[in-house]
């Protein structure tokens, strides 16, 4: 079977010469739901940025649907983001000036949808997470819980194949936690690719795959169905 995202043996060394991934090898098939866990430090956020395409690998191949992604300029890279892989990040990462709305119209600007299509395509992407009563406020005026439904409303209007969560509940209550988690297992239900990073032992546990990081290295996963 093709792995959807894939990395092959992959490491990484940041600026300033920390190595936070070693030859660490991943693949994620379509359908998936995936939790990623593992200690502060150990290499998850740099794994995940390396499956979205994010960033680059200092060795080792990152592959897309087969492809290696290594030789693509980063144009030719934020397109094929932009229109596979949707984002959430444990800070919401939304733009503070403006609205849900406007918040969730902005990531289909990338993608080159006409400006009349964009304001149903937000308002449909809020209604699925709830939010359609809030989509003229701002970020402020959102508690943690509603920004993380904004920001999983823009990661998802563009119907991406995959979705990357670092810590999506990271900074929430458990009420809204459990909410944020429901809607990613819907997606997943619906057939979205879900690669999630999770400090919840509970998340992790009840997730279908598990990938243990520690030091850089991938130490347990729980299955790739061959
Ligand atoms: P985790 O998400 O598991 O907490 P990270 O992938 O964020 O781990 O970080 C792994 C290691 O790489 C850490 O030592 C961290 O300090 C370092 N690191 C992460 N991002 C950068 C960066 N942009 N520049 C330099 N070092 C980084
Ligand atoms: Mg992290």
């Amino acid at each position: 079977m093709t792995a959807i995202l894939e990395l092959d043996g992959v490491s990484k060394v940041h600026p300033g010469g920390v190595v936070a991934l070693r030859e660490a090898s991943v693949r994620v098939a379509a359908g998936e739901m995936v939790a990623i866990v593992g200690p502060s430090g150990s290499g998850k956020s740099t794994m995940l940025q390396l499956l979205g395409t994010l960033d680059r690998p200092t060795t080792g191949r990152v592959l897309v649907n087969g492809h290696d992604v290594g030789g693509l300029p980063d144009r030719r890279l934020s397109a094929l983001r932009a229109s596979w892989i949707g984002f959430v990040f444990q800070q919401f990462h939304l733009v503070e000036g403006l609205t849900a709305r406007q918040n969730v119209v902005a990531a289909l600007v990338y993608r080159g949808v006409p400006a009349r299509e964009r304001g149903r395509a937000a308002d449909g992407a809020l209604a699925r997470v709830g939010l359609a009563h809030r989509a003229d406020h701002l970020p402020a005026e959102l508690s943690g819980g509603e920004k993380q439904r904004v920001a999983i409303a823009r990661a998802v209007v563009n119907r991406p194949v995959v979705v990357l969560a670092d810590e999506p509940t990271g900074n929430l209550d458990s009420t809204s936690g459990g909410e944020v988690l429901a809607l990613l297992r819907d997606l997943n239900a619906e057939g979205t690719t879900v690669v999630l990073i999770t400090h919840d032992p509970a998340v992790a546990g009840s997730s279908p795959r598990r990938i243990e990081v520690l030091d850089g290295r991938v130490r347990l996963d729980t299955g790739w169905r061959r």
